[in-house]
Parts: C-alpha cells; structure tokens; sequence
C-alpha cells in the first residue's frame, strides 16, 4: 500500500509592530512569527507541533524568542494576522 507522510517546517506571521530593536537600536518593524513543524499524511495537513514564537527585526534579522503568551499578547495589541 502506498503511504505518503512528510514533516515540513511552517512559519506563520501573527503580528507586526515598529518598536526599537534590542539588537540593532534602530526603530524598525519587528515581525512576530510562529515557528512549528507540521505533519503532513496524503497532502493533508494534520496538525503542527514543536510550536516557537519569535520576534524579527526587519532592519537586522535579529531573532527574539518569545513566550507563547507575549507573543499572543503581541498579536492582540497590533491586531495583525
Ligand atoms: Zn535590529
């Protein structure tokens, strides 16, 4: 029979703010991304799993990672998805 499961990273953009960077110390968009794998059987996505947030500078491609709740927090506040 044939089978056909995969895993495949998926990067999703949950919010975007401009704020001062930590890194970098220039005012630029800072991108809230969700970070995850996802299990994939028959071209069917099934669920996502190993779930990060992190911050990104635009400017400086710094990474912050972030808790579940401010990033959650981060994507009320901005009220992008
Ligand atoms: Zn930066």
């Amino acid at each position: 029979m044939f089978f056909f499961a995969g895993v495949f990273p998926r990067e999703r953009q949950i919010a975007a703010a401009t704020l001062r960077c930590e890194h970098c110390h220039e005012v630029a968009q800072q991108r809230f991304l969700e970070a995850g794998s996802r299990l994939w059987v028959f071209f069917i996505p099934l669920f996502t799993f190993g779930r990060t947030y992190v911050m990104v500078c635009t400017n400086c491609g710094w990474a912050t990672e972030l808790s579940r709740d401010a990033a959650m927090r981060a994507a009320a506040v901005t009220g992008a998805h």
